[in-house]
């Protein structure tokens, strides 16, 4: 597998140079394009990586499958399902016009940012110091890594330029959806997407989730198993932005991406990956990122259809 996974790296690090490290956050302009790196975990958490595995990078859009698991442990599916749908969108992950066109006024799907807007404001806690750390904690486990933190400089960053999310957030609040403060919400969900993480990081996370909650390295159970199955199920028709059709006909594993340049993959009962790459395509999805995982599941044949 080590092997396996430096060839890959070698051969697409190259589409670094074809795509674009997104700059609408302004810290995160300062990514290096040519930077690769695979980390993955199989389901008795042996790990194998090549590349770039321990740059760190903020996790963005990822953070949406953590405030979906803690939302319905917060307050049951049925209660999440009644602020957010679960059908794909086929636009942009800040879209505004798809809030305003949707029936019933909730956001589309909890991967685009209004449904995690959403899903971030259901998360139980006094104030948003205790959910942050609820969602750290849960971070910090899922990775086996006690030093996961917020990025304060992508934080702020976002915090200041973050007026599309605002105006998704108070569009939220006048309809109904969206209860509470909405710049304390806001707040949280800067937070959140700011989550510094590695590739190794995401490959564990990416194991949990396909060992259907089970911690392969404590064999704890810490996500209920149809929790597990409703988010890989979202992934898969959600988690790529507006790509996620081409992605599983292609690669046909769940997905989450984001535009720090992460891709989180969790191939059912067999491997966790976690990929960097931070040049974008023009979905928002990792350029090589895409183009590594497509080799390595054609490789090892990991299509779940
Ligand atoms: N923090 C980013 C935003 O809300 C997340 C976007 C993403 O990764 O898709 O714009």
């Amino acid at each position: 597998m080590f092997s396996l996974l430096n060839t890959l790296v070698e051969k697409n690090k190259k589409y670094g140079r074809e795509g674009k490290v997104a700059s609408y956050i302004p810290a995160l302009s300062e990514a290096n394009p040519d930077e690769l790196g695979i980390y993955v975990v199989d389901s008795r958490g042996k790990e194998y990586y090549s590349g770039d595995y321990n740059a760190k990078f903020t996790i963005q859009s990822i953070s949406k499958i953590v405030s979906l698991i803690l939302a319905i442990r917060d307050n049951g599916r049925e209660n999440v399902f009644k602020k957010v749908d679960v059908e794909p969108t086929g636009m942009g992950f800040n879209s505004i016009v798809n809030l305003e066109a949707s029936d019933s006024g909730k956001p589309y799907n909890p991967m685009i940012n209004a449904g995690a807007i959403v899903t971030t404001s259901l998360i139980d806690g006094k104030d948003v110091n205790e959910k942050l750390e609820k969602i750290l904690e849960f971070m910090r486990t899922v990775t086996n890594n006690d030093d996961i933190s917020v990025n304060e400089r992508v934080y702020l960053s976002e915090k200041e330029t973050g007026n599309r999310n605002r105006a998704l957030a108070y569009f939220m609040k006048s309809t109904g959806v969206l209860d509470g403060d909405v710049e304390e919400i806001l707040d949280l969900y800067f937070k959140q997407c700011s989550i510094e993480v590695t590739a190794r990081d995401l490959a564990r996370f990416g194991a949990v989730l396909a060992n259907d909650g089970v911690i392969p390295w404590t064999n704890e159970k810490f996500i209920p198993k149809d929790v597990c199955r409703i988010v890989k199920t979202i992934m898969v028709t959600c988690g790529m932005y507006d790509a996620s059709g081409d992605f599983a006909v292609k690669v046909g594993i769940p997905a989450k991406s984001g535009v720090g340049g992460g891709i989180l993959a969790t191939v059912p009962r067999k491997f966790g990956i976690g990929i960097y790459g931070p040049s974008l395509d023009e979905k928002g999805n990792s350029i090589a990122g895409i183009n590594i995982i497509t080799d390595l599941a054609n490789e090892l044949d990991l299509s779940i259809f």
